[in-house]
């Protein structure tokens, strides 16, 4: 059962394609987000959903039922905006009422619908504060009451952690999880932020220059990425550009720029012999020390600690600076700087993709 389909949906801005053939399925009460950098069209696609922007080809349908000619205010979807766009002349009773108010419900029922929502985002009797008395996170949740009042089908968000401080926007992830988990409604949450999506959702798109480059779980997106863009783009990696050697049963064997050679595993099937890619290994499957199948000489040069996220930079022998990942928070690994170092992984952990030259 799906709340929201889009079939090849197409935004053209003049001669400019700002969406580009984009298809996707949300299931009913779960969290998707789509994922992308600055200008890759995450913003035009929302608002083509909530009907502020007509699409040049394609569908919507929300519960089966395509809404192309639906007009914004009548589809059953609501949006929270980056910058909450509370009124902040009303207070937060009248925040939540106003858009039942504009519905023509009747007054009794409106006070019961803004009494119980508030209770519902854990900000029970606060009806009559002013906006201008909550915190941060209060006013997220209250923009979030806002939209949820209305029942929608989905609720549409646009980054709206995006103006928060980052120990705010760390507890209000949790938060906002929370919040569909216990409103089982079907969340569109567009984010820049890889570790936003990969937190909160169930599922992720990867969108870049219009197009999505793949949808997953986060696990699948962080384990098993299809495309270059996506391996670059969810979670840290440390990457090479290289030429392929030799390809034999899904394995690529790569010479390095700058000197050595890896093997890892065919990412994509135009890889082939004499062919530029790019090797992606993450850090964390990366340790110092030999004993596994890729190991390369280098030296350290420098010891990074910020808890568990800690790394060790090591400066391989081809001039490449590699992040080291494991076994730096228990102390069982002791390195200086100027420390001449072997690093290690399974081949099984690298990921080549082709690359135009
Ligand atoms: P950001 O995260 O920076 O908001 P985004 O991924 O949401 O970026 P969009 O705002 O959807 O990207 O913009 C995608 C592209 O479409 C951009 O190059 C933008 O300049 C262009 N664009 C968006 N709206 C219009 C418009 N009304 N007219 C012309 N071009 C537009």
């Amino acid at each position: 059962m799906h709340d929201l389909q889009c079939e090849s949906l197409v935004k053209r801005f003049g001669a400019y394609t700002a969406v580009n053939s984009v298809s996707f399925n949300v299931p009913r009460g779960s969290f998707f987000s789509i994922l992308g950098p600055s200008g890759c069209g995450k913003t035009t696609l929302m608002r083509m959903i909530a009907g502020f922007e007509a699409p040049s080809s394609g569908d919507i349908r929300i519960k089966g039922k395509s809404v192309l000619s639906t007009p914004p205010n009548k589809r059953p979807v609501k949006m929270v905006f980056q910058h909450l766009a509370l009124f902040p002349m009303m207070n937060v009773g009248e925040n939540i009422a106003y858009g039942l108010r504009c519905r023509g419900e009747n007054k009794a029922d409106i006070g019961g619908k803004v009494a119980r929502v508030l209770d519902r985002v854990g900000l029970p009797g606060t009806e009559h504060k002013q906006v201008s008395q909550l915190s941060g996170g209060q006013k997220q949740r209250i923009a979030i009451a806002r939209c949820m009042v209305l029942e929608p089908d989905v609720l549409l968000l646009d980054e709206p952690l995006g103006a928060l401080d980052l120990k705010l926007r760390e507890r209000m992830k949790i938060e906002l999880k929370q919040l569909q988990h216990q409103f089982e409604t079907t969340f569109l949450y567009i984010t820049h932020d890889q570790s936003e999506a990969l937190l909160m959702s169930d599922n992720v798109a990867v969108m870049n220059a219009g197009q999505f480059e793949q949808i997953g779980s986060p696990q699948e997106l962080y384990n098993n990425p299809k495309t270059g863009f996506v391996a670059g783009f969810v979670g840290d990696s440390n990457r090479w550009s290289g030429r392929v050697v030799s390809l034999s049963e899904g394995k690529v064997r790569v010479a390095i720029d700058g000197g050595g050679e890896v093997t890892a595993l065919a990412g994509d099937n135009r890889i082939a012999a004499g062919g530029s890619v790019e090797v992606f290994v993450r850090p964390e499957a990366i340790s110092i020390g030999g004993g596994r199948d890729e190991v390369l000489g280098g030296t350290v040069e420098s010891l990074l600690f910020n808890g568990a996220s800690s790394r060790i930079l090591v400066r391989m022998d081809n001039g490449h600076l590699v992040e080291v990942g494991q076994a730096v928070m228990d102390g069982s690994v002791t390195v200086s700087p100027g420390e001449k170092v072997q690093i290690c992984w399974s081949q099984l952990h690298g990921r080549a993709f082709t690359t135009a030259r």
